[in-house]
């Protein structure tokens, strides 16, 4: 049996920081890992997607060459070996970075191996029993697998095993048109392959506003996607060019074939094999740990953070769940997870930053609004780089004249959002963003002309 002062179960986006904290507090930590160090988003997740949406982009502009004067001889190629190899050096390159920090770690020790619990303060690992006062659950997810009819009789790919293709798919049928779904399919459209997304929802992306799924769908086909929604009834089987898919959808063809389907239907939380009965640590129906606004579970002593307590579905918020639990427990500060603001970005060309309520939720408030929106045709940036796509829009609480939500579809958007959050964040009404001076030519500059223009919500 082997005691510390605390032991860390997952080295995703919260625990690695956490265990830098805790031992500079001068705690003993031990840090379980049952993989790959960096979880998802460093190995299945944000950094390799994202490598990946910048080849996508580079192949996309090469052959819009001709809309800026620049001239290619040629045809355009995607060396899919090539683009593979440098989205796994930039992977790899995060993953021992991760590694080499926890190693270096001075209090630190570092177990490789599956955790599971054996009591409220104790954990195995493989012949090793460890216990501690503390212990903190940053376990992630990982892809659900739908219990559609035909899912055991065919081949198909998740967000991981995507990552291994070298090659080309002829025609990846996306199965999910939200988030993660949407993110491939554009990128594998961009490296050349045909691609259908499929969708059980009336709409793509269905949390956000209407106008916004419209736009992302308008986006997506332009480039030749095509988009299947309201699939009611999905189902899955063989066919001699790979894969077929039955889609009950109130129009078009009742089955869709492709080579290769992706399943981007959603993820579940990696908490069924760690032996939380024994603990007696509660999980809700969806197996989310539950915990309170400090991220404390039912069990004192054992917290959890990161996508497994169903708070956040993010880096940024594993990472924000770290920075609650550890300004409470070793400087005393009351954070709480509901005073954070949500906010997220879609990674399609261009990307959607999302902050706050969707305008459906605001109104569903019954606040009374103010709304506005532009155009990204109306913004000069947008109009200089070529990429016009898309718009922004805010909604506002007429009373407290503080901003309630904002999306900003377009050029810049993952970063423009960031004007909105912070005045969000600094609880202050949207005039002292109204009345900033901002940079010229940027997309965030046509923030304050928008709300210049706010109209009551009709
Ligand atoms: C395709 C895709 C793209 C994404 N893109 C973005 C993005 O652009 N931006 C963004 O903010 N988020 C993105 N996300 C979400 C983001 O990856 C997750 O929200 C984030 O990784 C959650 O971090 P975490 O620390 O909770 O868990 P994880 O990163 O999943 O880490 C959990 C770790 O715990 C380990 N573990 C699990 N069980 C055990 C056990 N019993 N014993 C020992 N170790 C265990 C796992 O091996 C893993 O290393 C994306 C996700 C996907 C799938």
């Amino acid at each position: 049996m082997k005691h510390f002062d605390a032991i860390i179960i997952g080295a995703g986006q919260a625990g690695p920081s956490l265990a830098g904290r805790l031992t500079g507090a001068g705690m003993s930590v031990a840090l379980v890992e049952r993989k790959l160090f960096g979880g998802t988003c460093v190995n299945t997740g944000c950094t390799p997607t994202k490598t990946l949406v910048a080849s996508a982009y580079a192949a996309h502009l090469a052959r819009r060459g001709d809309e800026y004067g620049i001239v290619v001889d040629g045809a355009i190629h995607v060396d899919m070996r090539r683009v593979k190899a440098r989205a796994d050096a930039v992977t790899a390159n995060s993953r021992t970075g991760v590694e080499k920090f926890l190693r270096d770690m001075s209090g630190c020790t570092v177990i490789e191996g599956q955790a599971r619990f054996e009591g409220p303060n104790s954990i195995r690992v493989g012949e090793d029993l460890l216990t501690a006062p503390r212990i903190f659950i940053n376990v992630g997810g990982r892809a659900s697998v739908p219990d559609m009819p035909g899912i055991g009789e065919v081949p198909y790919l998740n967000n991981s095993s995507i990552l291994e293709l070298d090659q080309l798919p002829e025609h990846l049928v996306v199965v999910g048109g939200s988030y993660v779904g949407l993110e491939f399919a554009q990128m594998y459209r961009r490296f050349g392959a045909q691609v259908t997304v499929i969708e059980k929802a009336p709409r793509l992306v269905a949390r956000e506003d209407d106008d916004v799924s419209e736009a992302i769908r308008g986006i997506l086909t332009r480039e030749g996607i095509t988009v299947r929604v309201g699939a009611e009834c999905i189902s899955l089987a063989r066919h001699e060019r790979g894969v077929s898919v039955g889609i009950d959808c109130a129009e078009g063809e009742p089955e869709s074939v492709g080579s290769h389907i992706l399943l981007a239907v959603g993820r579940r939380p990696n908490t069924d094999d760690l032996g939380l009965e024994e603990a007696g640590v509660t999980t809700d129906a969806r197996g989310n740990i539950t915990v309170d606004d400090s991220l404390a579970t039912n069990v004192p002593g054992v917290w959890a953070l990161g996508d497994c307590n169903g708070r956040g579905a993010f880096t940024h918020t594993a990472y924000n769940d770290f920075e609650i639990v550890a300004g409470n427990l070793l400087k005393g500060e009351s954070r709480r997870v509901s005073d954070r603001i949500p906010a997220y970005a879609l990674y399609i060309d261009p990307p959607l930053g999302r902050v706050g309520m969707t305008e459906h939720e605001a109104r569903a408030s019954g606040r009374p609004l103010l709304i506005g929106s532009r155009p990204m045709t109306r913004v000069s940036r947008a109009i200089e780089k070529g990429e016009t796509q898309g718009f922004m829009k805010i909604v506002v609480d007429a009373e407290t004249r503080r901003i309630l939500g904002a999306a900003i579809l377009g050029t810049g958007g993952d970063e423009a959002i960031h004007g909105v959050l912070d005045i969000m964040n600094a609880k202050v009404t949207y005039d002292v963003l109204e009345r900033a001076v901002p940079i010229h030519p940027t997309v965030s500059e046509l923030i304050p002309t928008m709300l210049n223009g706010l109209r009551p919500a009709g």
